[in-house]
Formats: structure tokens, sequence, C-alpha cells
């Protein structure tokens, strides 16, 4: 994707939309918006297919994610020229992006998955652990209703897919209009791999599509995806005490001290603000950098930014995904400059190129009543801003209403702890830029417009389950024979019995 234009409707007909390549303006292809009948039916396919799915043992489910990552492996080639026909993201930022991240996810999942789920048999505390076992179960929700962005179509698409089915929901997926065919690939995957028929189903089109699909009555909605539409979907999931996850935008900050290393922190912050032509929703979107080491950082920056390519055979810098995503970039580096910013290199939709092409940008004397720190560019800008000390730094790092990342660059590990902890964001990054999403261990996610509930981790992927508490009486219920009648004699050796629990000190050790 691409440029999405709608078709001439007809009469009875599905709507189309037509789709171009950013990169070169050509149409590449059209899709066929599915309704909202179309959604319900899917719904009802994978209703039926989803208790056989469920029954699974999860050994025999990882299977299937085993065949689909051998599948991966052998077309990796044929599904790069998908996501560049319709991204034209360089080559290497669809391997890394999206091929290695998603066979990361299929083993780690098809590897991991039996110890995250197995039931968990737990001690209950105080006297009740004479009376009752406990065990909590992971049980699947159903059919989860997945949706994704544009920015990484397939890996976005495919990881959120992999644990929920890994968790034994069936899934309906609605990939970004403005990428179909990537998210395309992951139905066609698992096709492939002879998943059972109805446990996946792709549903291709726009936001009325995803509308559909939040309303059709899925079980859970793991939408990942802007803010304002994430608001939308939390409305609609509220209404029908729904649970959701929103993996919504960014706005991170980089932080660099005046210890850190200049030559790799100028590194990061490139490759962190430029990464995916910055459409990275945890990408560096803003730099704060202590004054004493300001200048040479700048400088290396600045260095760095020129020497990146776009255009041609080989280049780092791709095209923004669609028009919609460009005007944004134009509009916050305009403010930015009208503001009073100074544009080090690029600040320009590049006049050499006929695509959707943004040049890498690097501006300073920035402030924070500029759009360009405050509002998600999701483009290649990279913002710097002098600050007098590390304290000033980490406010105006939380100067905002995202809390999605963020990196601190410093060659001492404690100040970076320190510092990264007084960040309000789900996640830190000491000197590396973008790694959290990467690191499956880690749960993955937003606090205050960035999002609420996580992908990955233990956390993620219980996510896709909901956790049931059994109750096994040890003395197989004896006690409820003499549960009734009341009396003030059991009054007085209940409030008896409260009096030693909880007023003696051997009461206390034993609850
Ligand atoms: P978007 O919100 O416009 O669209 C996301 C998806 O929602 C698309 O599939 C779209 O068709 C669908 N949609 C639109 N309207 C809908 C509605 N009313 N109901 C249900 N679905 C609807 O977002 P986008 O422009 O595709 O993606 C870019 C945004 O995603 C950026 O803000 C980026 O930061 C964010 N993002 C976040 C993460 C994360 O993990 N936190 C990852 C990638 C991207």
């Amino acid at each position: 994707m691409a440029i999405v234009t709608p078709v001439e409707p007809v009469a009875g007909a599905r709507r189309r939309l037509k789709l171009s390549s950013p990169a070169t303006l050509e149409p590449i292809g059209e899709i066929e918006v599915a309704t909202a009948d179309d959604v319900r039916a899917a719904l009802a396919a994978a209703r039926a297919a989803q208790p056989a799915w469920a029954a699974l043992s999860i050994e025999d489910r990882a299977q299937y994610m085993w065949r689909a990552l051998e599948i991966l492996l052998e077309r990796q080639d044929e599904f790069v020229e998908v996501f560049r026909r319709e991204s034209g993201k360089p080559r290497t930022d669809a391997l890394m992006i999206e091929i290695f991240a998603a066979c990361d996810a299929l083993a780690y999942y098809a590897k991991r998955a039996t110890r995250i789920l197995k039931p968990q048999r737990q001690r209950l505390h105080g006297v009740l652990a004479f009376m009752k076992r406990f065990e909590l179960v992971y049980r699947p929700l159903g059919v989860v209703g997945i949706i994704s962005p544009w920015n990484g179509p397939f890996i976005l698409s495919i990881n959120p897919t992999v644990q929920a089915l890994m968790s034994g929901n069936a899934v309906l997926l609605k990939p970004s209009e403005v990428t179909p065919y990537s998210g395309k690939l992951v139905g066609d995957l698992f096709q492939e791999a002879g998943l059972p028929q109805g446990v996946l189903t792709v549903l291709l089109g726009d936001g009325e599509t995803g509308a559909a699909l939040v309303d059709c009555g899925v079980d859970k909605v793991a939408f990942t995806g802007s803010v304002d539409t994430g608001r939308r979907v939390a409305e609609s999931c509220a209404r029908q005490l729904l649970p959701c996850s929103l993996e919504l935008g960014g706005k991170d900050p980089m932080i660099v001290c005046a210890d850190a290393n200049i030559e790799r922190a100028s590194g990061g912050a490139v490759a962190g603000g430029f990464l995916n032509s910055g459409q990275v929703c945890f990408s560096t979107e803003r730099v704060y950098v202590i004054d004493s080491v300001a200048d040479e950082f700048i400088r290396r920056v600045v260095e760095r930014t020129q020497a990146l390519r776009q255009g041609g055979e080989e280049y780092e810098v791709g095209p923004i995904f669609w028009p919609k995503q460009l005007e944004i970039i134009e509009a916050h580096v305009a403010d930015a400059i009208a503001k009073g910013a100074q544009v080090l290199t690029g600040g320009r939709r590049n006049p050499n190129l006929k695509g959707l092409y943004y040049e890498p940008t690097v501006l300073v004397n920035v402030t924070h009543d500029m759009l360009i720190m405050r509002e998600e560019t999701f483009g290649p800008t990279l913002p710097i801003m002098r600050v007098r000390d590390e304290a000033e730094a980490v406010r105006l790092a939380n100067d905002t209403a995202y809390g999605l990342g963020a990196t601190v660059w410093t060659t001492d590990n404690q100040r970076a702890i320190r510092l990264g902890t007084q960040i309000n964001s789900g996640s830190v990054c000491v000197n590396d830029m973008t790694m959290t999403y990467g690191a499956l261990e880690a749960p993955f996610g937003g606090r205050k417009a960035s999002g609420i509930g996580h992908v990955n981790g233990d956390a993620g992927l219980r996510g896709y389950c909901y956790q049931q508490a059994i109750l096994v009486d040890r003395l197989r219920g004896k006690q409820t024979e003499n549960h009734f009648p009341y009396s003030a004699e059991k009054d007085a050796g209940m409030q008896k019995f409260m009096r030693f629990l909880w007023g003696t000190r051997l009461g206390r050790r034993l609850a």
C-alpha cells in the first residue's frame, strides 16, 4: 500500500478500494471491502471451528506454527516483495521488521506456550490452605477479533494472531486497508500450513469492516492503531463489556546523558528516528541531549542523516505509506518552522522522487509549544532539544499525553535505570532503540494515551485467555453440611477465631 482511493460504487456490489504504490504512485490492485454480513458469516464459521481447535493440546497447535514457520522461511522473498510493493519499504526493513520478527514469534510461542499457559497450582493463604486446593487454569476466550495498522502490516497482524491461536482461540483478522495484501498473507500462510477451516479468517476492508468486527459478537478485540480509532474501539467494547487490548500511538523520547558514547547515541538516534521512515509506533520522536555534549551529538546526527539514501535500488529511507501521513509530517514541520525551529537537514518532500518521499529531517531550536514535540509525527523527523540536566530531560520526556517507549543513552547502567524508571512509559531501552517489541519476554504496551493491555510476555499470551479459578475442598464438602442454621454461638465462635487470627502473634503468623 499504499494510496487508497474508493472505486465508483456499483449498485448491489461490495464497495471496492483501489491501491497505488507510495513509491511509484502506480496502481497495484483493488480490494473488495468485507461487509457486516461477511463479518458475521466469518464469525459463525469461527464459532463452529473453535471448540475442536481448543480441544487440541497446545503441543498439537504448536505443530501448525512450526509448519507456518517453515513455509515462511521458504517463501520469504515472495512475501518481502508483497510488503515492498505495498509500502515501498527497504528490503532490510521488510526482512528485519516483518519476516525475522514473525519467525521469532512463531517459534517463541510454539516452544513456550505450554509453560506459560500451564495450569498453576497455588497454595492459598492462612487457614484456607488447610481447607482448599487452588488451581488457576487458562482457558481460551473463544473468537478474537484482531485489527492491525499499516506500518508493520505483517508482523502486527501475525504476532497477535499466533498468540490468540496458541491460546486456543479462533481469529478474525482485519488488516489495514492501506496494506491489505501484507495482512492477507497471514491467512495464506496458515492455510498452507493446514490450519483447520474457519479457525482464522482474514477480512479485508477499511474502518467500516473494522467497526463491524468490533460489534459482531467476538469475545475480545486486540486493536493496534491510532489513539482516535482506539478510543472508538474501546467505547464500543465498553458498551458490550468486551475485553480489549489497545496498542496505540507514541511520542517516544530519547535522553542523551553527558557520559553517553556520542558515536553510538547519534547512530541510535538516526536509526530510531528513520527506521521504516519513522513509521514505527515506538520510534524516536524527540531527543533531549545534555547541553555539554549537544554540539557534537547534533553534528554527528546531521552527518549520519545526510548519508542516508532515498530512492534507487538500495536505500535506507523509503516512502511514507500514504498521503494522509505525509500531510501530518508536513504540517508538524511547518508548525515547528513557524514557531522558530531551525531545519538542519531535510525539511521537505523529496523533490527528486515521484512517490511519497519525505527527506530525513533534523530540527533544532524546538520547544514544547510545537506539534512536533507533542503529537505523534510518525515520519522521518528528529527534533533535538538541548537540556540543562537530566532532571529537565525527564520532566520534558514526561510532558506528553503518550507513554509507549523511551530510550536512555549513558555509559552508566545505574544511571540509566534510575532515569528510565522516572519516565512514564510502558518500556525503556538503554543504549538501543526500538527493541522492546522484539524481546518477546517483555510485556509490550503503553501508558496514558498509548494504550491499555499488553502483547507479548506471559501477560500478553494470557491476555487471550480468561483465568478460571478452581477451588477444590479438601474435606469434600464436609463443612457445608453444617453451614446452616445460623446461631449466636456460631457468631461468637467466629468472633473468637478472628480475635485469635488477627489479634495474636501466632494467629498473624498463620494468617
Ligand atoms: P488507524 O487507527 O487509522 O487504523 C488501524 C486499523 O483500524 C485499520 O485496520 C483500520 O481500518 C481500522 N479502523 C479504522 N476505523 C475503525 C473503526 N471505527 N473501528 C474499528 N477499526 C477501525 O491507525 P493506522 O493509521 O493504520 O496506524 C498508525 C497508528 O498505529 C499510529 O498511531 C501508530 O503509532 C499506531 N501503532 C501502534 C502500535 C503499538 O503497538 N502500540 C504499533 C503500530 C502502530
